[in-house]
């Protein structure tokens, strides 16, 4: 072992913590029964039609996946309203983020992070030896141009917007947004992972600057998680960039199918997603604690009287796994992140958090 070996700049990057899977817990708590509301998934999976592509089998599996997927491109054009060309795909938003970083990132570069948001734009902020700039949410946890503007200096070299963000549930006004792009040359990236259960989207400042990037992913809406499949819609001037850089085989064989077949059933989707918000508004009514207005699939809550450590450990005894947020960068210990499940998981949440209120 010889860790002096590794980069310096690995260091400093905090370890991502992941929840307890339902395995874990049913074994550490003696439980038959437990449902996860902790990772912001889908709970109806994808469509039917995903499934029968996959049944379809003849996967020429020994072959390795096209490098450039013309077609997906051309359908999330036609989904999103944007040039196919503006298209990029990567191993999840996560691998396009990092790709994005590989571009842009340099040794002391700072990259303005409003917090709490997404652990891994810090992970990949210090990987690529960037110093992070934290921007405190408000009260509300919103963000404005004017508390992002006020900390661009002359080294800002990437602003992370998450929108709706990860973990407090809020999306960025566009006009807020429009402002931020305006004062400044830095790459913005909005992570609209969420988009599809906002209220609004940037998709309409997308082709009218050259520093805005925009990424969203088929593991949310889509149900497909599992299967690490994300896209950027970039400015035309970054593309070739993107492609020389980003791992030539990122999208398995059949992530690209399944995608496309996924696409082929937006009625699936929007489906799904109707019913999700129907069912986080009604979460949102009835949670015995202070919960937060959201704009994704799930939504924060303030666990007052209790620690977020001694409601998720409740929670946990009960047969429920959420997300304790003690570990995120800017959150008090007393906050916690719940994903809408099924109405039958829903319905088991409320009851045990009314008996413990
Ligand atoms: C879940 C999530 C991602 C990761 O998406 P993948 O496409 O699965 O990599 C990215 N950003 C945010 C804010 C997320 O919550």
């Amino acid at each position: 072992m010889n860790e002096r070996l590794l980069r310096e700049e690995i260091r400093d990057v905090p370890e991502y913590v992941p929840g307890k899977s339902i395995e874990e817990v049913k074994k550490e708590y003696g439980l038959k029964n437990v449902i996860k509301l902790a990772s912001n998934e889908n709970p109806y999976g994808p469509s039917e039609k995903v499934f029968e592509e996959i049944r379809r089998g003849d996967w020429k599996l020994n072959r390795y996946p096209p490098v450039e997927v013309p077609e997906l491109k051309v359908r999330v054009g036609e989904y999103t309203g944007c040039n196919p060309d503006q298209i990029v795909f990567g191993a999840g938003v996560d691998g396009v983020l990092e790709t994005l970083f590989k571009l842009f990132c340099r040794k002391g570069d700072e990259i303005l992070i409003p917090i709490p948001t997404f652990p891994y734009y810090e992970i990949l902020t210090r990987v690529y030896g960037g110093k992070p700039v934290f921007v405190r949410r408000d009260k509300k946890y919103d963000v404005t141009a004017e508390m992002i503007e006020s900390r661009i200096s002359r080294k800002t070299k990437m602003i992370i917007l998450c929108s709706p963000n990860n973990p407090t549930g809020n999306s960025i006004p566009n006009e807020e947004l429009s402002e931020v792009l305006e004062s400044t040359s830095a790459i913005v990236i909005v992570d609209e992972a969420y988009a599809e259960f906002a209220d609004w989207n940037a998709l309409s400042l997308a082709g009218k600057f050259d520093n805005l990037i925009l990424t969203r992913t088929f593991s949310k809406a889509f149900g497909l998680a599992g299967l690490r499949i994300g896209y950027g819609i970039l400015p035309d001037w970054i593309v070739p960039h993107y492609m020389r850089v980003n791992p030539p085989f990122s999208l398995g064989t059949l992530s690209i199918s399944c995608a496309l077949k996924a696409l082929e059933d937006l009625d699936h989707v929007s489906r799904t997603v109707e019913k999700i918000k129907e069912d986080r508004e009604w979460l949102l009514r009835k949670v015995p604690f202070r919960a937060f207005p959201s704009q994704a699939n799930f939504f924060m809550m303030d666990t007052t009287p209790y620690t977020a450590d001694e409601l998720s450990e409740k929670l946990l005894r009960k047969g429920i796994i959420i997300r304790n947020l003690s570990g995120f960068r800017g959150t008090d210990g007393h906050m916690v992140r719940i994903s809408v499940g099924r109405e039958e998981e829903n319905r088991k949440l409320i009851e045990a958090m009314e008996e413990i209120a």
